[in-house]
């Protein structure tokens, strides 16, 4: 089994390594030797095309000058232009925004999209910051990447702790630079800007395609199945609330301060708007408080990690009784974690399937700004899950014919995609430089 034999000697790895870009550096050579690809493939795809850092001064609400660093991943846009999300968080690292956008790259080509893979971070805790602090930060940042974004560049989107708000702001102050309404800049933007209908809730809903998708496969009912989220944020929320529509029991859901428990089931509505009031899900009446890793550990049918990277890793990933694990976050699994759901016969839906509703509606808010024809609900729902459904098939495809796990499958069919455009445009074969919008 392909996961089983991983290469002996790993150059990048020698025991349990957590730094994301390492991971998927390691995800990708993988797959390019299983597909017995020429080396050339990996040599372009192991680093991003451009990655570029910028220094953003803010005048906060005191008056004193603040100086942000933020970054943006241009991974690969051999299929179009780049595209992924901004993340505010205070741990953002370069490692960590490039290996993001490599995932972007594999998420856009496994799900048909013409686009490559991008990501964005600042360094920041948007929880400290006011409203004109923040929007100081979302144009500053946009300003700064000014030459180097737009609708057939690359196309930035909400990612953790961004907001449609944030967006609007960034699309403002590019449209203002270029003297024209660009609204194909960016994705994920309210709905009177150009946003997408269904773009909000389009992670959650995608990988609860893909779970039902799942649950199928393995002959097991959704009704009645006992469900566990970590990380209430906009993916876990809405996956939680629709899996509850399909008849499933939402046993405990966490935040960054802890978790809840009921075996009886939550009301998914009611924990959000609880959280809404109060910061946190903590305290909702009729739950026990849980540690994140005692809700990790809890026996259920369907684990939605919908949280950050490396979540579930060498150290507790025995303790995983899900049959299910749907990765709604990016990253949240170690590779050695994997080994070890693997050998223990649960299975993985990886993030790079799992959560890819939100960047394929973002597709559709990028058709629809540079038509001009805006779309119903039903219609983005409708075309969602059709594109959901045949990545499912063909990342499963694969997995029966190589008999090996989910992820690699679709690392298989993302990287052949990647290559063969690579190699039709000619990057494989000659020393110059690979050409950059
Ligand atoms: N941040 C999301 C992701 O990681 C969405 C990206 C997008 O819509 O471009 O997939």
């Amino acid at each position: 089994m392909c996961d089983r034999n991983l290469p002996k000697g790993s150059d990048l790895v020698a025991t349990e390594d957590r730094n994301p870009y390492d991971i998927v550096r390691r995800q990708l050579r993988e797959a390019t030797e299983q597909l017995n690809l020429p080396p050339s493939v990996y040599e372009i795809l192991k680093q991003p095309l451009r990655f570029i850092e910028v220094s953003i001064p803010v005048q906060m609400d005191s008056g004193e000058l603040r100086v942000f660093t933020g970054f943006r991943s241009q991974h690969n846009d051999v299929l179009g232009p780049t595209k992924g999300g901004i993340r505010f968080h205070p741990d953002v690292t370069p490692d960590e925004v490039k290996a993001l956008s490599m995932w972007m790259t594999i998420k856009c080509a496994l799900l048909g999209l013409p686009f490559g893979g991008g990501k964005g971070g600042i360094i920041c805790n948007p929880k400290e910051l006011s409203r004109r602090e923040l929007e100081g930060l979302s144009r500053g940042f946009i300003a700064a990447l000014a030459q180097v974004v737009g609708p057939d560049k690359d196309v930035p989107a909400p990612d953790v702790y961004t907001t449609p708000q944030v967006m609007a702001w960034m699309m403002d102050e590019f449209s203002k630079t270029l003297s024209r309404n660009q609204f194909g800049l960016i994705t994920g933007k309210p709905i009177v800007l150009g946003g997408s209908r269904g773009r909000s809730e389009a992670t959650g809903r995608g990988c609860v395609e893909t779970v039902l998708a799942a649950a199928k496969k393995l002959n097991m009912p959704i009704d009645g199945a006992r469900v566990v989220v970590q990380g209430f944020g906009n993916a876990g929320s809405v996956a939680a609330s629709l899996l509850r529509g399909h008849g499933a029991k939402i046993i405990a859901v966490s935040d960054s301060k802890g978790g809840i428990y009921n075996e009886h089931g939550l009301d998914p509505l009611a924990v959000l708007s609880y959280k809404e009031q109060h910061g946190t899900v903590v305290g909702f009446p009729g739950t026990e408080t849980i540690t994140n890793e005692e809700l990790l550990a809890l026996e259920c049918e369907v684990l939605v990690p919908a949280a950050l990277e490396n979540q579930i890793h060498a150290d507790n990933a025995h303790k995983i009784r899900a049959k299910i694990v749907a990765e709604a976050a990016n990253g949240p699994t170690t590779p050695d974690a994997e080994q070890i759901l693997f050998e223990n016969g649960v299975f993985v839906i990886p993030d790079v399937l799992a959560n890819a509703g939100g960047v394929t509606v973002s597709y559709f808010e990028w058709v629809q700004n540079l038509y001009n024809w805006y779309w119903s609900e039903e219609e983005v729902n409708h075309q969602l899950g059709l594109k959901m459904n045949q990545a499912f098939e063909e990342v499963y495809a694969m997995r029966e014919k190589h008999n090996c796990t989910m992820r690699r499958a679709a690392y298989m069919v993302a990287v052949a995609r990647l290559a063969e455009a690579m190699r039709l445009r000619g990057w494989l074969e000659r020393n110059t430089a690979v050409w950059r919008s």
